[in-house]
């Protein structure tokens, strides 16, 4: 049998189970007794194995307090977390130094560390987008970052534009299609053909940026702080 933790509730009504990196988590309603739990759980062996592989073949997801590692633009950065000096990247030595009370605090550590992250983000996002929403025709309401679980960026019907923090990790190339793909939605807000069409003027391999972030967008994720 697969290890697992048990999460009893009174206000579930059936068992269920969650596989995630972190392990297998399963849901029970109060009350379920031991011998009904373990057949039925016996009986979802092979698909949580399986499911356990298929995460296996995922990218990994990114845990700087433990690999003490992090994608900026492609790239790997040493990071590391001190309770002294100031929070700043150096990226001539491609090294993140982020300041917080206490280095052992995960939480602490992701909050800080996103907030550093989203700073060069927005950077680079502010350097580029005046011209390309120039170039595409766009008067853009407002421009947002914040960390987003399943999309890279939005665009609101008024034009405002949103990108996730997450896309500091990603190459500047790719980051700079998801403006465009942004940008884009302002003109036309569905996916449909007339979209991807204003897409391409701008971006011609955008089908290479589509399938990465399919593919390996995850890598760019980063832990959930324990
Ligand atoms: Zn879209």
């Amino acid at each position: 049998m697969f290890e697992y933790q048990l999460k009893p509730s009174n206000r579930r009504r059936s068992i269920a189970i969650k596989v995630t990196e972190a392990g297998v988590v399963v849901h029970t309603p109060m009350g379920v007794s031991t011998h009904q739990l373990h057949s039925w759980l016996l009986s979802k062996q092979s698909w949580v194995l399986a499911q356990q592989k298929k995460l296996q073949t995922l990218p990994q997801l990114q845990v700087p307090w433990v690999s003490s590692k992090v994608r900026i633009f492609g790239e790997v950065y040493e990071c590391h977390f001190h309770s002294t000096g100031e929070s700043e990247v150096i990226h001539n030595k491609q090294t993140v130094n982020v300041c917080v009370r206490q280095p052992s605090n995960t939480a602490e550590c992701r909050k800080a560390l996103l907030s550093l992250l989203q700073s060069e983000l927005e950077r680079y996002v502010m350097s580029v987008l005046p011209t390309l929403a120039k170039n595409m025709g766009v008067c853009i309401a407002s421009v947002k970052f914040r960390e987003y679980k399943s999309r890279w960026g939005s665009c609101s019907s008024n034009k405002a534009l949103t990108f996730n923090t997450l896309l500091v990790g990603a190459h500047k190339a790719a980051i700079e299609y998801v403006i465009i793909h942004e940008l884009a939605h302002c003109h036309v807000l569905a996916h449909n053909h007339a979209f991807w069409q204003i897409v391409s003027r701008y971006c011609s391999d955008y089908q290479e940026n589509v399938k990465w972030f399919r593919v390996s967008g995850r890598s760019l994720f980063i832990s959930k702080a324990q």
